[in-house]
């Protein structure tokens, strides 16, 4: 039931300098931090990222967009570790277009723009942050963007306590 998910902030959120404020949503759901980074994306490591399945879903031009973007400037990639935490933060980010997030969501609260707004500028949809869609997804992301030392294990305030049956 304790799983772990990826979250990558794109350059988007960092230009508009609201990571803090939004890491801050996952501590306080209770979530665990276990791996933290700034870096600056290699084409290779976004390539690994967007893999075939954007571009089934997607398209290969948004592909080609998507890996444009999150090379274009800093990011910050965080694993997350917490009880079915995949479909958690999932949730919590919201709709994929920043135009029908729900308010409350990541992306309803600090994005607005539109798939329309996108392909009139020749863009990706700038909509602040990735987390992984399945427990799966999550394994094969988060074993791009960190080695495994480069994690850490925590005490959980959710398996702490322990009650005696
Ligand atoms: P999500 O990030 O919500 O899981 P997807 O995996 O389907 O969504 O798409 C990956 C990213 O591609 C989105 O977060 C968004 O930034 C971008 N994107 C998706 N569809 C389009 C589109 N039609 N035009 C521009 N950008 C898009």
């Amino acid at each position: 039931m304790i799983q772990r998910t990826l979250v990558l902030f794109k350059p988007d959120a960092l230009d508009r300098g609201i990571v803090g404020e939004i890491i801050t949503r996952f501590e306080r759901i209770g979530a665990n931090i276990v791996g933290l980074k700034l870096l600056v994306s290699e084409k290779d490591t976004a390539s690994q990222h967007y893999t075939d399945d954007i571009t089934k879903r997607r398209g290969e031009h948004v592909r080609n967009l998507l890996i444009e973007m999150l090379t274009s400037g800093p990011i910050v990639a965080m694993v997350v570790e917490g009880v079915e935490i995949v479909e958690i933060v999932r949730k919590m980010i919201g709709a994929t277009e920043p135009r029908q997030a729900a308010p409350g969501t990541i992306r309803g609260d600090y994005a607005h723009v539109s798939y329309g707004h996108a392909d009139e500028k020749g863009i990706a949809v700038f909509n602040l942050i990735h987390a992984s869609a399945t427990p799966e997804e999550a394994a094969t992301e988060i074993s791009v963007w960190f080695k495994p030392e480069e994690l850490v294990s925590r005490e959980s305030s959710y398996t702490k306590f322990t009650i005696k049956k």
